[in-house]
């Protein structure tokens, strides 16, 4: 398996990517699976190639939902190390294969490397402007348009047309109730959009669910940055 099927991997400077490469051990990820909560979890920095994290931090009354997928096109820090700023838990949404090294010596590598800390910086600003995308946009549209919106995006990050996700997973992760999300699933069925079959969401027609998504879904190219993509959740002025 080639880590460069990452583009964070792929976009580092070759004497970067070396310099990593041996600190890098291929995982499989299983569904659910807790990457990280506070006192436990298999911490690591992740650099998925088929997997979808789920970064989730807790609301009022414990609530807890994804605030940002990490797949191919991006990598996360699941934990903490010094100061550095980490989401309150993190979660395999889809499973898959990753790359994964220990937060310390990733942190060792790059602190003395300013291109990389440019990027750092880049990416940080861009996976802010993400995160700030999808406040909006559960405060302002509709159970319907969210759900549509989250098939869109992981069909996007995995490269699959049918996706393993109960009723309440798609809940937990734009948080909603999953009866909301269970009628919402049935009416795209009914409309031919989708089809659920032994338990999967598989896409039958693209345009009809990008119909009933919201604006904020603008595929994967779009959403992410030219070079080096998408580097979240690690604060260069704390490395
Ligand atoms: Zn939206």
């Amino acid at each position: 398996m080639n880590p460069k099927s990452n583009h964070i991997l792929a976009a580092l400077s070759e004497s970067m990517f070396q310099r990593l490469l041996p600190k890098l051990g291929l995982v499989s990820l299983t569904k659910n699976q807790v990457l990280y909560e506070e006192g436990g979890g298999q911490q690591g920095v992740y650099f998925p190639i088929n997997a979808t994290l789920a970064l989730q931090n807790h609301g009022a009354d414990d609530f807890i939902n994804d605030v940002a997928l990490v797949g191919h096109h991006s990598m996360t820090m699941a934990g903490k190390c010094c100061s550095l700023v980490s989401f309150d838990r993190t979660i395999v949404r889809l499973p898959g294969l990753a790359y994964r090294m220990g937060i310390e010596e990733f942190v060792a590598t790059v602190r003395e490397d300013a291109p990389t800390l440019m990027q750092l910086h880049e990416l940080t600003q861009h996976r802010m402007k993400q995160m700030a995308k999808n406040i909006a946009c559960a405060s302002h549209h509709s159970a319907e348009q969210r759900i549509a919106r989250l098939l869109l995006e992981l069909m996007d990050l995995t490269s699959l047309h049918d996706i393993d996700l109960t009723h309440q997973e798609v809940a937990d992760s734009i948080g909603v109730r999953r009866e909301s999300v269970s009628i919402h699933l049935k009416e795209l069925e009914r409309e031919q959009a989708i089809e659920i079959h032994r338990g999967k969401i598989c896409e039958l027609d693209h345009h009809r669910i990008h119909h009933h998504s919201c604006g904020c879904y603008q595929g994967l190219e779009t959403n992410t940055p030219k070079t080096p993509h998408c580097w979240p959740c690690i604060d260069p002025q704390l490395i």
